[in-house]
This record gives structure tokens, sequence and C-alpha cells, in this order.
């Protein structure tokens, strides 16, 4: 688990999982991004309607350029492994909501919600590059699909074959609700896996590298948010372990590794 180019090969892991037929393991076949997509791009606008979305202040802009430098980072990287058009049905779209909450998520399809509540523990554009590497591995990685039921994706990919463009099933809409905690009830978010949590730390600092960020700074905003946490019910982000402590070790090992892998793609200084 701690060799450099780990992270790699979880992401190929993960996506050849979804594409590839033989492996017989995955309940994503039953849901198509076409099935899927439309309905986390409806849920995520209603998001944005019933929520104070930030514009037009440096933050703001800052989790816009980040969200930018992220998701060119992860089209270069998939591109170079054989992943063309991988992204092709990604509506890619970041936001800054006003919520003191210390949280950020991204929806399958790359539909990214920062809380203002981040910002005081990211505190630097780097900072914030950890967290939304880290998020957009999730959804790169499918773990949102995953996160809900394997019954309710065969329902919504049931629901998307028959409505195919106009339909949104309730079905589909509660369970992306449910697992991007979009409801009013807070902290009622399924959590990720702690398997899921690792991968998309492995991945993440791998983007971010690429998109020319310091992944030396993942370990440390780790260590920002353990300080933060103080006992208090943790958000998603450190929902689920693995600990603090592991999180912050296995970090720093996956430094060298992602740095390395950055280098590949003619980044040899990081911000
Ligand atoms: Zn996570």
């Amino acid at each position: 688990m701690r060799k450099i180019g780990l992270s790699l090969g979880l992401l190929f892991f993960a996506l050849s999982c979804k594409t590839n037929p033989f492996t017989g393991k995955s309940t994503l076949n039953f849901t198509p991004n076409s099935s899927l997509f439309p309905t986390a791009f409806q849920q995520y606008d209603e998001f944005l309607k019933e929520n104070k979305v930030v514009t037009g202040t440096a933050d703001a802009q800052m989790v816009k350029k980040v969200g930018q430098r992220i998701a060119r980072a992860a089209e270069r990287w998939l591109n170079a492994n054989g992943y063309e058009g991988y992204l092709k049905d990604y509506q890619w779209e970041y936001n800054l909501v006003r919520d003191d909450q210390v949280n950020a998520w991204c929806m399958p399809g790359g539909k990214i919600v920062v809380y203002t509540g981040l910002l005081p523990i990211s505190q630097t554009e780097t900072g914030l590059a950890v967290v939304m590497g880290h998020e957009v591995a999730h959804a790169l990685a499918d773990h949102g699909a995953q996160r809900m039921s394997a019954g309710t994706l065969q329902q919504i990919g049931a629901v998307g074959v028959a409505v195919a463009t106009s339909g949104q099933s309730s079905m589909a809409q509660q369970a992306i609700s449910q697992a991007y905690g979009l409801g009013t009830q807070v902290g009622v978010m399924l959590p990720f896996s702690r398997k899921h949590e690792t991968e998309a730390d492995a991945i993440g600092v791998q983007i971010m590298a690429i998109a020319g960020y310091d992944p030396g700074e993942a370990p440390k905003l780790w260590q920002r948010m353990k300080a933060n946490s103080g006992g208090q019910a943790p958000p998603e982000i450190l929902s689920t372990h693995p600990s603090s402590d592991s999180r912050i070790k296995n970090l720093t090992q996956l430094v060298p590794g992602a740095r390395a892998e950055a280098r590949k793609f003619g980044v040899t200084s990081f911000q």
C-alpha cells in the first residue's frame, strides 16, 4: 500500500471496474451516466436555488479557479491513460455556498460545492485544492453512486432507460439528496467507506499535483482538520476514517509519488 503510483493504479481499477464488463462486480453497470447525471444536475441546480451562492468575491473566484485547474488536471490524466471521453458527460461547475459547515462535495458529473465554513481551515488556494482534489476523486471513481444502495441504483438505471431524456425519478433524487446531504436535516448524509476515503486521498493528491498544487499541503490540511474537529460530529470530509492520524501518515507517504506523477505532465514546480 505504500508504493509510488499506487493511486494511479487505484483509479485505473476504479475506472476499469466501471467500464470492464468482465469484472462482474460493479453495480454501476446499472447506472450509465446518461441516467444518473441529469438527475444529479437537477438536484444541484435546486440546491443552488435553495442556498446562498457567493458570487463576485475573491473567495468565490478562487473556488472556480481551483476547480477549473483540478478538472483540467483530471482530464489530462485520463487522456494520457487511455480514457479519452471519460468526462464527456461531465458538466463541471464550482460554487461557493455560504454555510458554516466545514465541508465540500462533488456530485456525479462534476458538480462541486464548497462551503464557506471550509475556508478558514483550507486557508490557502493550495489547501482548497487538497479538498477539491479529494472530492473530485470521489466523483471520478464513482464513489457517490456506490454510496447509494445497489437496489436504488438499479431502479435509477431502469427509470433512466424508461424515461430517457425527460424524466427525473424521485427515487434517484432521493438517493442523490441523501448521498450528498442535501436534505433539510443536517447530518443525514451517507458516509463514504473507509476504503473510498483512502482511494480519494490517493487519487486527489495526484490530481492536485498535476494541477500544479503542492501535494505536500495535503497532510498539513488534514492536520488542521484534526485540530479543528475538536470532538464534534464530523462532516463528510472527516466522517469516516481512516482516523486523522493514519490518514495524515498515509498522505505523507503519497506526496513523493504525486510529485513524480506530476513531473510526467511537465509540472516541475508547485504552488
Ligand atoms: Zn471523502
